[in-house]
């Protein structure tokens, strides 16, 4: 099931409650509420990309995974219920090559194809999500502060479930890491990655903890032996360089949102997006503007660049120009959902009816890609209310509302749109929401 559920030990850099309202900020699909979860669209875009060949080779349908970024400043990936893959944020600051990150997502991959998770007993399976992310988190902090006792406490008896869960997986982690070097070989990618996160993980093994080795440990010494012999008797691969280079922007760009500002980075290369991202995060928008733009010439190619800039230009009020790189992010784009939103969030900002009318279409657009974004229905009502579409944006609030559970706004919205439309669309749909 997971990768690790130790926590990675370092310094305590990473800003979480900061990375989320600044992220929160620009663009309000970034921040899901208590789940946790970070929205990027390169970094989305990034693991589609990888998952891509992962998929095909383990022979798992593509498009079956959902990718979910967790706030957490630990390398840990995990599959959950239906298919979802959780990383954590901590992964695309903290790992240092492709390879890493390679070998990781091929060990999930490996729990995908073999079906690890619907081989859980019926209980195990029926533990929420929330509690496993919880779980998943407080072991890993206990770990670093050497506060198990303190974490065991305040889990009480979903601890002992967890404890439960992670002894049945140990089994099957060895098996992921079998099919895990099998993809790596046929992929021609390097197994050097996986090798190097399980040394890692195995440094931090903590030997005067034996009980909470026995509980959680993911049998790191016994999966590195087994890479290592793997390794000692296979070729060696390569990570392809456009997917290397990607993976040094991404990192550059989580590095920007999720780290400290470091004014002494080189100006230069993925150093410099970090770099841009820390000046917007700071409020220095000249700085962050002439970064851009310096890496924009020496990156046209890298739309996810355009992207961030116009993410920047709009945080500081830079509304025409924002639209300008939004666009040229956007038409380069045009399947990535996040692209689509910063683009809809530039000209909502231009408070005009043509601006309006092209981010209503860009909006149902990305609706018809992610149907169950709360956000974008509710940036699609207030487009709608500005256009005078009145019920239609009734409408878009309810199923915002039907999303988010809340069933008594949903039902007052779907009413109000049922009573006023004088369409067929949205008097069935809301129809339809009224009898849930
Ligand atoms: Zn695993």
């Amino acid at each position: 099931m997971c990768l690790s559920c130790k926590g990675f030990s370092r310094r305590q850099m990473f800003k979480a409650g900061l990375a989320l309202s600044a992220l929160a900020t620009t663009r309000p699909a970034f921040a899901q509420s208590h789940m946790m979860m970070l929205r990027d669209g390169e970094a989305e875009a990034f693991v589609a990309t990888m998952l891509a060949p992962l998929t095909q080779t383990a022979q798992v349908s593509p498009g079956l995974l959902k990718v979910r970024i967790v706030q957490h400043s630990s390398i840990n990936a995990f599959v959950a219920e239906d298919h979802q893959l959780f990383l954590h944020s901590g992964m695309f600051v903290t790992l240092h090559t492709c390879a890493q990150f390679a070998g990781i997502l091929a060990h999930e991959m490996g729990h995908v194809a073999s079906q690890h998770l619907s081989r859980l007993p019926e209980e195990m399976r029926k533990t929420s999500l929330q509690t496993m992310l919880t779980m998943a988190g407080a072991v890993g902090l206990g770990a670093i502060g050497g506060g198990s006792a303190a974490a065991g406490l305040a889990l009480g008896g979903q601890a002992s479930a967890f404890r439960q869960l992670m002894s049945f997986t140990q089994s099957q982690e060895h098996a992921a890491d079998t099919a895990a070097l099998r993809y790596l070989d046929t992929l021609g990618w390097p197994k050097s990655g996986l090798q190097e996160v399980l040394q890692r993980f195995k440094d931090q093994e903590l030997p005067s903890r034996p009980e909470a080795y026995a509980r959680t440990h993911p049998l790191s010494h016994d999966r590195l032996e087994m890479v290592k012999h793997h390794q000692g008797r296979s070729m060696q691969g390569q990570m392809p360089t456009a997917l290397e280079e990607d993976w040094q922007f991404v990192k550059a760009r989580a590095k920007g949102w999720l780290e400290a500002p470091n004014h002494r980075l080189p100006e230069q290369g993925p150093d410099l997006y970090t770099k841009a991202i820390s000046y917007q995060r700071t409020g220095e928008s000249a700085m962050a503007f002439s970064s851009f733009e310096r890496l924009i010439a020496q990156y046209p190619k890298k739309p996810w660049i355009q992207e961030a800039y116009a993410t920047a230009l709009l945080q500081a009020g830079n509304i025409d120009k924002s639209i300008v790189w939004a666009a040229r992010a956007y038409e380069a784009l045009p399947q990535h959902v996040m692209a689509g939103s910063t683009y809809a969030q530039a000209l909502m900002a231009k408070e005009e009816t043509t601006s309006t009318q092209r981010a209503e279409r860009i909006l149902r657009q990305m609706l018809q890609r992610e149907r169950d974004n709360p956000s974008f229905w509710r940036e699609l009502s207030r487009a709608q209310g500005r256009l005078g579409q009145l019920p239609q944006a009734q409408l878009s609030l309810a199923e915002e509302a039907l999303l988010q559970r809340r069933t008594e706004d949903m039902k007052r919205f779907a009413r109000r749109a049922k009573d006023t439309a004088q369409d067929r669309p949205t008097q069935i749909r809301a129809q339809d929401l009224l009898q849930l």
